[in-house]
């Protein structure tokens, strides 16, 4: 049966409706430029408002003595200095503008009584410069970007998959998609596309995504288009993920937890800390802190479930219900456990790609003309290790400079070509997928690949581990080709899986060989193989498809 098709124009169209998307539509919408955003899972419920503990900038509000330029330092340096420094500079320096944008749009920041944003520190911060809402800094900044995206008339359509960017001779006219509910095609022209489609941690077993988001999508649709990706292998592990149940493994206990003082033991009892950062302890970066988690549990001094103990009952009970709300609820809902008087047990989790799409520092321009790359779903920020806060504070301020530079960019388009041949290969892709009789199911293999990269390219990686893990990888990749696709009346969620699995087997094939390529330890990045850190491995390798790399100096 032939689908309805809708063909739909605007002058620039976004991937997702998270922070990233909606910072950047606001941008254009203010600027009067013609905006359409596209997600494949509802505005409201986009990953941006999972994010817990806050969001950074240098307001000097709690500790005078921090300005941007330690901010920029910070980050630089506990990136182990493989963070582009340029993008590293806009970012601190155009944070305070960021807030204040989120100020101006309504977003109820915690106060001082005498009314200053208040600041927390967060891990390996020189100064208090986590600025937050409880403990749901993220859901706020959502909410408050979907309302002033509402008062500016963004059209946001949530139910629509992207399969494929269209085109042309390295200049992008748009993208192809379908409706998840019906099944419908969609043929999006536009003159440029912002892709904010985030990261790629789901493809691990235990991690602090949600199913079916954060599955490679970005990865894919940008190399199809000719982009290319920056250190793929970078995924901070978060030392505290939950251990269950089951369905909610890995699911995260925000790092505000360390950051009011909450305390990692042992099942020893041993504050283990004292042997891996003793200055910085609970404190010291997510990549020490994650390490010395593993290290504990692979020693055998882990609970008896595979796990160390995060302890917050000392706490004040005012400053666990006022300061960790979201911590304390989750806990009762998916445990019942009560964490004013009971420990946690948790163990690291897949949490952020700090590897991404590749994009300039002045534009976050990919190389193909008219296609930009935001958010989680960019690199070129953290290095190989993302500071807690410094991801938020990138939407906001790379939002709004993608927001200016594409609609400068279709501003001064004067054509643009289209290409007949890019549509039919979008439309002929769904059009196999549906018409295939497949004997394989999507689940199963999904699972395989998230067991085979938690088990080959976790915390700890190694040569044999990782040609293991390719040589897995291969057989998956071979079997994508036979997957069924089964859409009912309900929903056409069986096609997004089997599109979700094909970006996913793109974005674990870049983080093995990646991997395998980075011969050294660095922030993340744990060789045990290679336990230092290489001098001349100071190099972002980029990642173009199966065996290419090229390695460039961040600086
Ligand atoms: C539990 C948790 C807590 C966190 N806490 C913090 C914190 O305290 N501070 C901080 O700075 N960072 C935090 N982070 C990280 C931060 O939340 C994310 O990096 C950030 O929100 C990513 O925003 P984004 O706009 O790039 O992408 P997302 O919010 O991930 O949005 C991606 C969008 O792309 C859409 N999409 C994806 N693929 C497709 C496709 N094929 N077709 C159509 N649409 C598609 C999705 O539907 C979604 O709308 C946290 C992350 C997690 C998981």
């Amino acid at each position: 049966m032939k689908q309805t098709e809708h063909r739909i124009a605007t002058s620039v169209l976004l991937i997702g409706s998270g922070g990233s998307a909606l910072r950047a539509a606001i941008e254009l919408a203010e600027r009067g430029v013609d905006v359409l955003a596209v997600s494949k899972r509802r505005k409201t419920d986009a990953h941006t408002s999972l994010a817990a503990g806050g969001i950074n900038a240098a307001l000097a509000t709690m500790d005078r003595d921090d300005t941007w330029q330690q901010h920029a330092a910070d980050t630089l340096q506990e990136g182990y200095l493989l963070g582009d420094p340029r993008i590293v500079q806009t970012v601190t320096e155009g944070a305070a503008c960021g807030i204040a944008d989120l100020e101006r749009y309504g977003m109820p920041f915690a106060r001082e009584a005498d009314g200053r944003i208040s600041q927390r520190f967060f891990g390996a911060h020189t100064f208090r410069r986590t600025a937050f809402a409880g403990d749901y800094t993220g859901l706020e900044i959502q909410r408050t970007l979907i309302n002033r995206a509402g008062q500016l008339k963004v059209p946001i359509l949530d139910t629509v998959y992207v399969t494929r960017l269209l085109v042309r001779d390295n200049v992008v006219f748009g993208a192809y998609g379908f409706d998840l509910e019906d099944g419908s095609r969609y043929i999006i022209h536009s003159d440029a596309v912002i892709l904010a489609a985030g990261g790629h941690t789901r493809i691990w077993r235990r991690t602090s995504s949600r199913r079916d988001e954060n599955t490679g999508d970005a990865f894919r649709l940008a190399l199809d288009a000719g982009g290319r990706i920056r250190d793929p292998e970078l995924v901070q592990f978060h030392p505290s993920g939950l251990l269950e149940p089951e369905d909610a493994a890995g699911t995260l206990v925000s790092e505000a937890a360390r950051g009011e003082g909450g305390i990692l033991r042992n099942a020893l009892g041993e504050r283990f800390m004292t042997r891996y950062d003793a200055e910085r302890m609970e404190l010291s970066t997510r990549d020490r802190v994650a390490l010395a988690c593993y290290t504990e549990i692979k020693e055998g001094r882990g609970t008896p479930d595979g796990g160390v103990l995060l302890d917050v009952s000392h706490l004040p009970h005012e400053t666990i219900l006022q300061r960790l709300p979201r911590v304390y609820q989750t806990l009762l809902e998916v445990q019942m456990l009560d964490i004013t008087t009971t420990p946690i047990e948790v163990a690291p989790t897949a949490h952020y790609s700090m590897g991404g799409v590749w994009v300039r520092p002045e534009d976050s321009g990919t190389g193909v003309e008219g296609l930009y790359a935001i958010g989680e779903a960019a690199s070129g920020l953290h290095g190989a290790n993302r500071l807690g806060g410094n991801s938020l504070i990138e939407l906001l301020v790379y939002g709004r400079i993608v927001g200016e530079a594409a609609a400068a960019y279709s501003a001064g388009l004067q054509a643009q070509q289209r290409s007949a041949t890019a549509l039919a290969e979008g439309a002929g892709e769904v059009d196999r997928m549906l018409a295939g009789e497949g004997r394989e199911n999507v689940r199963p293999l999904q699972r395989a690949l998230r067991n085979l990269m938690t088990e080959h390219a976790g915390v700890v990686r190694d040569e044999a581990g990782l040609r293991t893990g390719l040589a897995k990888l291969a057989d998956i990749e071979a079997t994508v080709g036979d997957v069924g696709v089964h859409p009912d009346i309900a929903s056409f969620q069986d096609l997004a899986h089997v599109f979700d699995l094909k970006s996913s087997v793109v974005a674990a094939r870049a983080t093995l060989e990646a991997a395998l390529e980075r011969r050294e330890t660095r922030g993340c990045h744990n060789r045990s193989d290679y336990p230092a850190m290489n001098e001349s491995l100071q190099v972002n390798l980029i990642w173009s498809g199966p065996g290419r790399f090229l390695t460039i100096s961040p600086s």
